[in-house]
Parts: C-alpha cells; sequence; structure tokens
C-alpha cells in the first residue's frame, strides 16, 4: 500500500496545465461571467480540445483513458477558479457521460458518449423533479410505449447543463410500470435534445453557479426510440447509484478545489493587507485560522483521491464517495466563510473574488446528495439500521 499520497508525473503536468489555463483563460473572465450569467462555451470547447472532458474515458470511445483520480485533479484546479466552469465540466463527464460508458450499448456509446468525452457535446442526467430530489423513487414523470417508440411525460427540476448551444442529451427518469404492489418500475432513458415533446424552460435566477446552465424540463408526450433506453427496463434506481457514487467525487474534487481557491487568496491578502502597522498574517487569530483550513484541505483531498483511486480499481465506492463529498463540501463552505473573514469588508465586495466563492459553495452540500443522504448512506455501508 503506499501511502506517500504523491501524483504521478502525469498528474502533476495535469495539474500544472490546468492551474495554467485557469489563471489565463479562466480567472480573469469569471467575474463578469457570474455578472452576467453567461455560459463559456467557448471556454469549455478549449477544455475538450485539452481532452479534459474525456480524461476518464477509454480512447475507444473518444477519451483519453487517463482516469478518476487525473479528472478530480482536473476538476480541482477548474473550481479553485471558478466554479461554474467546473460543474459544467463535472456534470457533462459524471451525470451525462459515465452512465452511458457503464450501461450503454456499443450504438449509444458511439452517438451519444464520442463527442461528449471529445467535448464536442455536453450532457446531462434529469432525476430531480419539482416534488422530489432525495427521495430518488419518489419520481412522478412516466415512460409508456407507443408502438415502437416512448412516450415521456413529467417536469425536472433544476437540471444542469440541458440548455446550452454545446448540450446534446439528457438522460431522464422515469417510471415505466410497477415492480411489486406500490414500487415504481424506473427506467432511464436518453433523451436527444432535439426530441420532439421536450422542452427545457427559462433558466433559473439562482444564488450562485450562475454561469452554469440549471433548468427546469418539460416533456409532453416527449417520443424516444426504443433504443433510447439506457441499462435494461426497470434497472433506473441501479444506473442512478451508480452515476451519483462517481459524480459524487468529482463534487467532492470541487470542494477541495473552492476551498484551496479561498487559501490561496486568503494567504496572499494576510501577507499584504496591514492593520495595526503590521500584515494581519502577524496575528495568530488569522494565520492559526489559515494553518487550521490548510490541514482540513489536506485531509478532504486525501479522502477524494481514495476515493478516485478506488473507482479507478473498479472497487465500491459508495461510502467512499459519500464520505469526500460530505467532507469536501461542508469544508467548502467553511473556507469561503474564512475567506471573507480574513479579507475584511473588501471580502464582501464584487470586485474581489470571494463573494463568488461564498455563494457558489453552498450548493455543494445540497447537489448530488444533501449533507444529511451521504451520512445515511455512510451509516447504512456501517451497519447501522437507519
Ligand atoms: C444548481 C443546482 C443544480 C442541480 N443539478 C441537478 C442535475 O443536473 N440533475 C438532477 O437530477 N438534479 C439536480 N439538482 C437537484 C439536486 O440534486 C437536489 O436539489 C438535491 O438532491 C436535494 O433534493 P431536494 O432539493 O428535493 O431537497 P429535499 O429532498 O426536499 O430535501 C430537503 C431537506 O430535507 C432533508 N432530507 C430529505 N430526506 C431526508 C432524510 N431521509 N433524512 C434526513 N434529511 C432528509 C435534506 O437533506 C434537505 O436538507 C440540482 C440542484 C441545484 C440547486
Amino acid at each position: 500500500m503506499d501511502f506517500t499520497f504523491d501524483l504521478s508525473e502525469d498528474q502533476l503536468a495535469l495539474r500544472t496545465t490546468l492551474r495554467e489555463f485557469a489563471e489565463a483563460e479562466i480567472a480573469p473572465h469569471a467575474g463578469e461571467w457570474d455578472r452576467t450569467s453567461a455560459f463559456p462555451a467557448a471556454t469549455i470547447r478549449k477544455l475538450g480540445e485539452l481532452g479534459v472532458m474525456g480524461l476518464p474515458f477509454p480512447e475507444e470511445h473518444g477519451g483519453v483513458g487517463a482516469g478518476t483520480l487525473p479528472f478530480a485533479v482536473a476538476l480541482e484546479e477548474l473550481a479553485r477558479v471558478d466554479s461554474s466552469v467546473a460543474i459544467t465540466v463535472a456534470a457533462s463527464v459524471s451525470l451525462g457521460g459515465a452512465p452511458v460508458l457503464q450501461f450503454g450499448t456499443d450504438d449509444q456509446k458511439q452517438r451519444w458518449l464520442v463527442p461528449l468525452a471529445r467535448g464536442e457535446t455536453i450532457g446531462a442526467f434529469a432525476s430531480t423533479e419539482p416534488g422530489m430530489g432525495s427521495d430518488v423513487q419518489g419520481l412522478s414523470t412516466t415512460a409508456r410505449q407507443d408502438g415502437p417508440d416512448w412516450l415521456i411525460n413529467g417536469t425536472k427540476a433544476y437540471i444542469t447543463n440541458a440548455g446550452t448551444e454545446l448540450s446534446s442529451f439528457v438522460t431522464t427518469t422515469a417510471i415505466t410500470g410497477e415492480r411489486s404492489p406500490g414500487k415504481p418500475e424506473i427506467s432511464t432513458f436518453i433523451v436527444p435534445i432535439d426530441a420532439p415533446g421536450f422542452a427545457p424552460q427559462r433558466p433559473y435566477a439562482k444564488m450562485g453557479w450562475h454561469a452554469s446552465d440549471t433548468r427546469e424540463l418539460a416533456y409532453q408526450d416527449c417520443r424516444v426510440p426504443a433504443d433510447a433506453l439506457l441499462g435494461e427496463r426497470g434497472a433506473g434506481a441501479r444506473v442512478f447509484l451508480a452515476t451519483l457514487d462517481g459524480g459524487r467525487i468529482g463534487v467532492a474534487a470541487m470542494g477541495v478545489g473552492l476551498a484551496q481557491g479561498c487559501l490561496d487568496h486568503s494567504v496572499r491578502w494576510a501577507n499584504e493587507r496591514c492593520a495595526f502597522g503590521q500584515p494581519i498574517a502577524r496575528y495568530q487569530a488569522v494565520s492559526f485560522e489559515l494553518a487550521d483550513l490548510k490541514t482540513r484541505i489536506d485531509a478532504a483531498r486525501a479522502l477524494v483521491y481514495r476515493a478516485a483511486a478506488h473507482k479507478d480499481a473498479r472497487r465500491s465506492v459508495t461510502e467512499e464517495a459519500a464520505a469526500a463529498k460530505l467532507m469536501a463540501s461542508e469544508l467548502a463552505v467553511h473556507a469561503a466563510n474564512v475567506a471573507m473573514q480574513v479579507h475584511g469588508g473588501y471580502g464582501y465586495m464584487e470586485e474581489s473574488a470571494i463573494p463568488r466563492f461564498y455563494r457558489d459553495a453552498k450548493i455543494l452540500t445540497i447537489g448530488e446528495g444533501t449533507s444529511e443522504i451521504l451520512k445515511l448512506v455512510i451509516a447504512r455501508q456501517m451497519g447501522l439500521s437507519v
């Protein structure tokens, strides 16, 4: 067992490339994208050219074949600068592409995964509805067979990546029957963006992630062909849970990255800003807070890399991914709070990056499993009968 926690040469080179890209191509624009809620399509395309959208996917499916750990490193570097870009990449790869890789037919992989892995398109996953999020069995969207096709009816809420110029498909969960009395049979469908009867609504006005696309989706007799079914009929819950396990590692990496961004801004500021005749870093109230934050970031990063390494070793990651996301997302909220306190009044000004970090952090404790649901998952893995 390796306890050095060293990244390989290739992984370190990837980190350097992504840090330089993020500093040069994202950081100067992130504030403006945030203010105008502009979706950064050109930047996503460039990340595609760098191979980021294909990092965990095999070369035969348009990817780079690098694995989950390098992808986590890439997400960290993106979120260190801008969470909207990071979640666009994370959702496309982990929620859009990953279930197609794991459960799709060769034809589905060729049609949907290859362009996504090359960064030419992005994908989305729609589970949440206006009436349910955590309780994934409580959905009301339905799909019924109509000749050789399926007709989907319902509404999905808060869906990432479904309404942009790059969006190509939305993997959608729906009830296709009854598994046993009172228990729905859930299946998953790949719904093309241009499917008849499918209508992404106007983007939501959100607290943060302003440059990420989030919409309600309407399905009204939305017609998809028989080969839109992803995995077997009735395998919806399995597809969903496997997708979430992977997705949580990505969100956890984003939490570490956001916290690191807060720390880097704060260290710079603490050394420069003077109060009572000396840099505020000289006050232990400030420097100890930042030392504590660094220690917690290192611990959260170790949990993220453990979960990613387990996934790359094809081990079950249900508990590891939940633990990493729980710790990293709560840490991100704490880090944004610390950064604002250390920056004083300037941290409250939109011209600094800190309010954006502050607004972007909170959703990490909600999306892809709230902190409470993650504790439920971990407790069950521990054998507790919750
Ligand atoms: C910006 C954004 C982007 C999103 N992107 C997507 C996406 O791309 N695809 C998608 O499908 N969804 C997406 N979501 C939805 C997100 O995954 C859900 O909001 C989340 O899963 C929580 O569901 P909910 O909002 O229905 O909250 P609820 O499930 O109603 O939970 C409300 C509160 O009750 C608590 N709670 C619920 N059940 C329990 C329990 N059993 N024990 C203890 N506490 C409990 C929760 O922890 C929470 O605090 C997105 C949401 C946002 C805000």
